[in-house]
């Protein structure tokens, strides 16, 4: 079977599993690409920079200092099995298993329920305006297809939906969240757009970054739909 492929890795962290100290692994490789993708260099399939055997070893050490372990990307369920055997592993050491995933591969994401404790699903943009910021037209109906599926399964999950001005307007946001409260959505992050890197688009202004989070009348109809809103504003 082949390895899974280790470009980065965050040793400590208590933002990305809900109330778990964790360690996040970057997985190399992903389907989309996105126009504000953070981690571009992680999109392009190349050999990992982290030796996956290595990192269980060190993984070993942390038993008892931390409670969870994130597989992030790139997008990490591109490795498949070997993804699903790693975790596995990595599972029957102790931790809690974390996912961030785009949702491109549900049915990988079906494989691998009885491994993962929790996931934080990306929902990036209306239909109508996913292809424009993903390149990439199937996008848009494979994470629906995880969503119902994490809906279904009764799994432990978030969906998070980045405000890019420049992809999502208020009422596109209104249109995200009327259409996850329909499908029963118990838990969604609100995360505010950092500029990371010269992506050739035009720039935002932080008032433009800034409008989802101070408008009350906003927050307050998604409060009203969604039992659990979480404002990630820095
Ligand atoms: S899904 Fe994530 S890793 Fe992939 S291109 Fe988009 S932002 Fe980058």
């Amino acid at each position: 079977m082949r390895e899974i492929q280790i470009g980065g890795l965050v040793s400590f962290t208590t933002i990305d599993y809900p109330g778990k100290l964790a360690a996040v692994l970057f997985l190399v490789g992903c389907p989309l690409r996105c126009a504000y993708c953070s981690n571009p260099h992680l999109i392009t399939p190349a050999p990992g920079e982290y030796d996956p055997e290595l990192v269980f070893d060190w993984l070993k050490s942390r038993i008892g200092r931390l409670e969870a372990v994130v597989f992030s990307g790139g997008e990490a369920l591109m490795h498949g099995d070997a993804l699903i055997e790693y975790m596995r592993r990595v599972r029957e050491l102790g931790f809690n298993i974390g996912l961030h995933t785009n949702g491109f591969y549900p049915n990988v994401l079906r494989r691998a329920e009885s491994v993962i404790d929790w996931v934080g699903l990306d929902y990036k943009a209306t239909r109508a305006r996913y292809h424009e910021l993903v390149g990439n037209d199937v996008a848009y109906d494979l994470m629906s297809g995880s969503l119902d599926f994490l809906v279904e399964s009764g799994m432990d999950f978030e969906v998070r939906i980045t405000c890019d001005p420049r992809y999502i307007t208020k009422s596109d946001l209104m249109e995200i969240i009327t259409d996850l409260h329909n499908r029963g959505v118990k838990t969604v992050a609100i995360q505010k757009y950092i500029p990371h890197h010269e992506d050739g688009q035009t720039p935002t202004t932080a008032a433009d970054r800034d409008q989802f989070f101070n408008d009350d009348e906003l927050r307050n109809k998604i409060t009203r739909l969604i039992p659990s809103v979480i404002w990630r504003n820095s």
